[in-house]
């Protein structure tokens, strides 16, 4: 059960504390507002250094009594690995990756990050080793330069164009009329949706952080600029633990581990080709949907 209620500030503060921590997690965090945090403990500790191993040990949590949004929930991630989280909306993915950032803390079994129970890592210096790619990702009213420098407020001019060119955003920003200087409107208005979520890969890549968040983009984008986005994806999970809550194919099929998530229970989980000989849950979806989907990509 949740708390409802407390003090403005407090609610100020935490808000303050989730921007500088997290570049652009407004919509898998909006819902917060009303809602209370899970608060640090007194002797919750800071992590100089994250390998990047996650693990949820029979994990359950509700919203509300008597209804648990995540049930009975364990699984591995090793540094480095990439996971697929897929299944319907209202699955609770959304509800997994904010418990893996401690938004809530689970009200039954353990998540841990290197070992480590995360109800005893300070929040802050949890977020500050994870980074969240969204499909309306946060992008504020700036400069190209300010809103990639977000990623991590000392880089250089240098490291913020070099973090530009892996994203493949570079090669469209030096074809503004102002380059890097250009002024984006609130919620970066003033270019396109795709070039959007090349400066949020670019800023994630300047993070440099060891855990990666990431929903993909169901919005249809054109191709060429698709096919830029998943360069600089594949450049920026490269080394680091990611989560993606999944809708293409080809992303699904290149984790190192799905999972098939309904009705806050884990059905399934596997590669690709286990999960397809295993004929559940992941093979009926891709044989209805996600074979056709790709196809026509
Ligand atoms: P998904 O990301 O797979 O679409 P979510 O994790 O967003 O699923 O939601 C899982 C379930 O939890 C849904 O039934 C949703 O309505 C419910 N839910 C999500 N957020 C809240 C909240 N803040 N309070 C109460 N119920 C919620």
């Amino acid at each position: 059960t949740r708390q409802f209620t407390r003090p403005l500030n407090d609610m100020a503060n935490q808000w303050n504390t989730m921007l500088s921590a997290i570049a652009g997690a407004e919509r898998v965090f909006e819902i917060l507002d009303e809602e209370a945090e899970a608060k640090d403990e007194g002797t919750a500790a800071a992590l100089s250094h994250v390998e990047g191993a996650v693990t949820f040990s029979n994990v359950s949590f509700s919203y509300i009594e008597g209804g648990e949004t995540l049930k009975d929930i364990s699984f591995e991630a090793k540094p480095g690995e990439m996971i697929a989280l897929i299944g319907p909306t209202g699955a609770g993915k959304t509800t997994l990756i904010q418990l893996i950032s401690r938004f809530y803390n689970p009200d039954k079994g353990k998540i841990t990050i290197d070992g480590r129970d995360i109800t005893s890592i300070r929040r802050e210096s949890l977020r500050s080793h994870m980074t969240f790619v969204l499909q309306d990702s946060f992008l504020f009213e700036g400069t190209i330069r300010e809103n990639i420098r977000y990623g991590r407020l000392n880089a250089t001019d240098e490291e913020v164009e070099e973090a530009a060119k892996l994203a493949n955003a570079h090669s469209f920003i030096i074809r503004l009329a102002d380059g890097y200087n250009k002024r984006l409107q609130p919620g970066g208005s003033g270019i396109s949706q795709g070039q959007k979520q090349l400066l949020v890969i670019a800023r994630a890549i300047l993070a440099d952080p060891s855990i990666l968040v990431l929903d993909e983009a169901t919005s249809s984008i054109d191709t060429v600029t698709e096919i830029k986005i998943q360069e600089g994806l594949q450049r920026l999970m490269k080394g680091r633990t990611s989560f993606v809550i999944a809708h293409r194919l080809n992303t699904i099929r290149q984790a190192d581990r799905i999972l098939g998530l309904k009705e806050g229970r884990l059905l399934e989980q596997g590669s690709h080709d286990e999960l397809l000989a295993l004929g559940g849950f992941y093979s009926e979806l891709y044989n209805g949907q996600l074979k056709r989907a790709g196809s026509s990509r």
